[in-house]
């Protein structure tokens, strides 16, 4: 059942209702534009911005047309030149006007086509690029081709659109042109003194100026970026998604709290057990989250700490709190392993604290998972750590007073809202290592307080980085055998296996083969296609330190700590977002001995990979990296939001657009503030761009639904 306001039902059919859409055009369209699985709609198309424009406009005459630019011409046709029979040449016309003529070329023309559309003696218009071949003007397969009647109905400007394999740009364009014609007048959601003192046309008229421009200049890079029709659909788009947020954090402030702290003792006597003292930013985010938890208010707080910045313990001591008020905790990781590692680093604490702590994944199966759920439902068991498989249906907790969420940017608003309904006002602890540029931390947590971790623990040294060419994989064998002869271990990263078996590029699965040929049974390899258990097995082996080089894929990715481990490889390095290099990074450089960093790449780089990799040799300040990985790369594969699913921005593109998004954050807090329930005639309207922009779930958090 949709709540969908039926005014935008045109804009939600899918792409193949359009004429001209048919069963073979429709999965080119969703290769184009479709998110996976999912069918290409209406709005999709409409979306899909031009990319530069051409002009189609007629001016000049053929011996002033510049070369190597489109033009529009209007000649008569002198002479058609077929090929002679059985030679693979060119079908060539003649074409003129009173000032010169250009010959028209067709590979593999059919005779009986070209002239019907170029019959000789008449008068036609043709649009496409001039070339000089021996000094003569030739143009090879005119884009267009009109005669009279053609020509009145050719826009002086044409849209180019990015393509796909079996789409041309003009097709798009037709496409798109039957979209535009299904675009209704829907209400105005946005403010009109701020429309008119930014001089912005409303939805319908900005996609018409895009799709429809008056000239070729509107569509170039630069005029786009700062385009009014362009502006207003970014900011329609931003404001949505902070409007989704503004909902949920007022909806999350309405409900009331609980007080989730008792007099300190529990809290006290886990800090004095721990073999450090806490840093200076720690103490702060505990001193916040602990007036958080004192007030009746709900705390939605996201706790953001570069890689080995310490936040476990910060989430330790928030749970110590809660069920010192009596009440039940849980920890809640992205991923299995790493679900079992902060369970196995927090059992001997809380058992040494007295408390009870369970593990639940998806993989506690019968008469165990049975256990652990009556534990949780009767209050036995004090503290939950797992996996999303904690806040499923079905999982119930006698008492929860705190939530913490480990590595949030891979979870949405949606899963936000399910945790909150695990306990009538449980507080959440959002944790993230990902050192979000400012710009994007407002998009995903613009309804959060922000606490930050902006040293790390006192003792660790710097991570020398160093950029290696593959050809050099024997230096980097005999520099890992001397490491581990002296105790140190590896993580020695590849890239996926089996993600494309065209790819050339080095399996873990080889590479594992290879290294145990030269150091035995000291390496163990782990990726994600193993089995759970086989999982946990190798990663215990390695933080044991049985296997001294661990080969794996990308699931060490996140949290793993192994304070003993100095050395990263990582081959195809120039593959890696940047983001991605420097978590991987944070893995080593945990303990007290000097670690090293060694980027494995295969050349020749290019220039932007180049920069990257030397970007991660001169620094390691995680939040510098990300503001240039945001530069290089655009928002959603920052956050890794591709693989995780979560839609990112159709329209609005942060590195041009970030100076709306304050705008947007604040324009929906006021909204929310004065209209909290979206009843009033704007509010109305706003509805209709929140499911416009399906960020609609916060809809469903309203009163008058
Ligand atoms: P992250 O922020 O990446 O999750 P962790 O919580 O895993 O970091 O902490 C990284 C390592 O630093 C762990 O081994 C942890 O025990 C240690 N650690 C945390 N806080 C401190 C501190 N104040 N002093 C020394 N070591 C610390
Ligand atoms: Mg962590």
């Amino acid at each position: 059942m949709s709540l969908r306001p039926s005014i935008l039902d045109p804009l939600f059919a899918p792409a193949n209702t359009l004429p001209g859409v048919g069963p073979k055009i429709a999965p080119l369209l969703d290769r184009l534009l479709g998110e996976a699985g999912k069918p290409t709609r209406v709005a999709d198309l409409l979306f899909h911005l031009p990319s530069s424009g051409i002009s189609r406009e007629m001016k000049g005459s053929v011996a002033d047309a510049p070369v190597g630019e489109p033009v529009t011409l209007s000649v008569s046709v002198v002479l058609h030149r077929p090929p002679p029979p059985g030679r693979r040449a060119p079908y060539r016309i003649l074409v003129e006007d009173e000032t010169g003529d250009v010959t028209l070329i067709f590979f593999n023309g059919q005779k009986a086509r070209l002239e019907k559309i170029l019959p000789v003696g008449e008068r036609r218009y043709v649009s496409g690029k001039i070339e000089l071949w021996d000094g003569r003007r030739q143009m090879i397969h005119p884009d267009r081709i009109l005669d009279d009647r053609g020509i009145e109905n050719l826009p002086a400007v044409e849209a180019v659109y990015g393509l796909t394999e079996g789409l041309s740009s003009r097709m798009v364009g037709r496409y798109i042109g039957a979209a535009l014609d299904k675009v209704p007048h829907l209400p105005e959601w946005q403010d009109a003194a701020w429309m008119d003192r930014n001089a912005l046309p409303d939805f319908r008229q900005a996609l018409f100026a895009l799709h429809r421009p008056d000239n070729a200049a509107q569509l170039s890079e630069d005029a786009l970026a700062k385009s009014p029709p362009r502006r207003r659909l970014a900011y329609d788009e931003l404001l949505a998604s902070q409007l989704a947020l503004a909902l949920v954090r007022s909806r999350m402030r309405r409900l009331p709290g609980r007080v989730n702290a008792g007099d300190g003792r529990l809290v006290e006597r886990l800090r004095s057990a721990l073999p450090f003292g806490l840093t200076g930013s720690q103490e702060r985010a505990v001193e916040d989250i602990r007036h958080d938890l004192v007030s009746d208010k709900k705390m939605l707080r996201l706790l953001q700490g570069d890689v080995g910045s310490g936040k476990t313990v910060v989430g330790l001591l928030t749970m110590a709190s809660a069920i010192e008020a009596g009440r039940q905790a849980a920890m809640m990781a992205p991923t299995e392993i790493l679900a079992r590692q902060h369970y196995e680093r927090l059992a001997p604490m809380a058992e040494q604290a007295g408390l009870t702590i369970a593990l639940l994944t998806g993989r506690e199966k019968g008469v165990a998972r049975r256990t652990i759920l009556a534990g949780l439902a009767d209050g036995s068991i004090q503290i939950a750590v797992g996996t999303h498989a904690l806040f499923q249906e079905g999982v119930a907790f006698q008492d929860l007073g705190v939530a913490v969420v480990d590595e949030q940017h891979r979870f949405g608003v949606h899963q936000r809202l399910a945790l909150g309904s695990k306990g009538e006002a449980v507080d959440i602890l959002v944790m993230t290592a990902t050192p979000i540029p400012r710009t994007l931390a407002l998009t995903y947590f613009g309804d959060m307080d922000v606490s930050v971790l902006s040293e790390k623990p006192a003792g660790r040294k710097p991570i020398a980085t160093k950029l290696i060419a593959i050809e050099r994989l024997d230096e980097v064998i005999g520099g890992i055998g001397r490491a581990i002869t002296n105790g140190d271990q590896v993580y020695w990263v590849c890239p996926l296996v089996g993600e494309s078996e065209s790819i050339d590029l080095a399996a873990a699965e080889e590479r594992f083969e290879m290294l145990k040929g030269f150091f035995g049974d000291q390496v163990g390899l782990v990726h994600g296609k193993m089995a759970g258990k086989d999982k946990d097995a190798a990663m215990e082996r390695f933080s044991g330190g049985q296997t001294k080089i661990l080969v794996s894929t990308t699931v060490i990715e996140v949290g793993v700590d192994v304070p003993n481990a100095t050395i990263m490889v990582i081959e195809h390095a120039e593959r890696f977002g940047l983001a991605q290099l420097h978590q991987l990074r944070g893995r080593i450089g945990r303990g007290s001995k000097s670690s090293t960093c060694l980027l494995v790449y295969k050349g020749p780089l290019g220039q932007v990979a180049q920069a990257r990799l030397e970007m991660m040799r001169q620094t390691e300040d995680g939040f510098r990296i990300a503001e240039e990985d945001l530069r290089l790369r655009g928002e959603g594969e920052v956050l890794g939001t591709r693989q995780s699913g979560t839609p990112g921005f159709k329209l609005a593109r942060l590195e041009v657009d970030g100076d709306l998004l304050g705008a947007a954050r604040d324009d929906a807090r006021l909204i929310v503030d004065r209209d909290p329930d979206l009843i009033s005639e704007r509010g109305q309207a706003l509805r209709v761009l929140l499911y416009l922009f399906e960020r609609d779930s916060a809809i469903r958090l309203l009163r008058a639904g």
